[in-house]
């Protein structure tokens, strides 16, 4: 089947097959895992498909048309994290290049732009994407890109993906959106204007807490080029398994972002109006900022929830010690309910200054809704909230 005839397709389906065929050979249903590192040429530089298996491995080139197809993009490229998805990106600038991106962003996605790049004279400015104006206000002549996220970690902020990738656009800059969040069963970043779409595929795509990976899709032919040669250049990428482990994970997408937005919206109705919680981030709620922007965007608002207690930074520390279902640990969207702190844990790479003058409260605590029962959930964190 063609890419073309799968895009038309429900989502469901193309969770199911795109960029996967039945094994020709065997008929084998499942993507063999091609553990190979090189493939036999019938003449000096004259190979089948394949050369060498950073370059291109068929499992992994399955996981491309599969992350492609799922965006409505023209290309995918697999990588070994989110990390290096996102690096990947920040390669395509020099020396003297400008960034605008989110102030409420992955602490990683902060610790590379700062830590990393800026070193090498890429500089950035980060502001609240979720008012666009804020992104026009940041640019400079030198900005070649426009990152953003949404919804954005942890803060749950929603930004106008078509405004924002018009307003990079007039500029001549590129704009990228990190889908990890929302997945694209919830929004379609490429089709709202975008020019990059970045995933950490460890998260919702995986599903399964089993794999760490990443990916990038584009439609333009020459970013693609540019991507793979990077790509290629600096070798970032997944193994077969990994990739296969990702290409199982995407099979249930749908089923499993349904239930997770299930148990998301029921974990905030209880936060929304219980008396030791000051404040909770989750699109879903209508006095949420971004409410109607994520309704129009998005098709459902996702499995994650923030919140901030009335009591101290140990309260809500203490908040993360006390759940029974949800186990304290970092990452998100897997099958299981995880909740963590993130100003120590998952954004304990930002300055605190810096953390707070983005509205990253120091007792913010984080929730990546699973898919078990949300009246479990909902019991679980009342039974932990009544201990503190
Ligand atoms: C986890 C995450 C990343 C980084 O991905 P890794 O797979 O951990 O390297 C980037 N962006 C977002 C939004 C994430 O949640």
């Amino acid at each position: 089947m063609s890419s073309e005839g799968k895009d038309a397709q429900g989502f469901a389906t193309l969770a199911v097959h795109a960029g996967v065929e039945p094994e020709p050979v065997t008929g084998a249903i499942m993507t063999p895992v091609f553990f190979t590192s090189t493939y036999v040429q019938p003449e000096p530089a004259k190979a089948k498909a394949f050369e060498y298996s950073r370059t291109g491995n068929p499992t992994r080139a399955a996981l491309e048309r599969a992350i492609a197809a799922l965006e409505g993009g023209k290309h995918g490229l697999a990588f070994s994290s989110g990390m290096a998805s996102i690096d990947a990106v920040l390669r395509l600038l020099s020396s003297g290049d400008h960034v605008v991106a989110g102030d409420d962003l992955y602490g990683g996605t902060y610790r590379i732009a700062t830590k990393v790049y800026q070193r090498f004279g890429v500089s950035f400015t980060f502001a609240n994407t979720s008012d666009a104006a804020n992104v026009k206000k940041a640019l400079r002549k030198e900005t070649k890109l426009v990152w953003i996220e949404t919804p954005s970690n942890p803060l749950l902020r929603i930004t106008d993906i078509a405004a924002v990738a018009k307003i990079a656009r007039e500029h001549g800059a590129l704009s990228c959106v990190d889908n990890t969040f929302a997945t694209p069963y919830l929004q379609r970043p490429l089709a709202l204007g975008a020019d990059i779409v970045t995933h950490s595929t460890t998260k919702y795509l995986g599903g399964h807490s089993d794999v760490v990976g990443g990916a990038l899709v584009m439609n333009s032919d020459d970013l693609r080029a540019r991507l793979a040669f990077l790509q290629n250049a600096v070798g970032g990428v997944p193994g077969p398994m990994d990739c296969f482990l990702v290409l199982r994970g995407i099979k249930t997408l749908p089923l499993r972002m349904d239930q997770h937005a299930k148990g998301a919206a029921a974990v905030a109705e209880l936060l929304s109006r219980h008396p030791k919680v000051a404040r909770v981030h989750f699109p879903g709620l209508p006095d949420h900022a971004g409410h109607s922007l994520a309704k129009k965007q998005m098709r459902n608002f996702g499995g994650m929830v923030s919140f901030e207690l009335d009591g101290s930074v140990e309260d809500g520390k203490k908040l993360c010690t006390r759940t029974k279902v949800f186990s304290l640990a970092e990452s998100l969207g897997g099958v299981e309910s995880l909740i963590e702190h993130p100003p120590s844990m998952t954004h304990g790479s930002i300055e605190p200054a810096v953390r707070r003058a983005a509205g990253l409260a120091d007792g913010l605590i984080r929730l990546s809704v699973g898919i078990e029962d949300p009246a479990d959930l909902v019991a679980d964190l009342e039974q932990a909230l009544a201990s503190i």
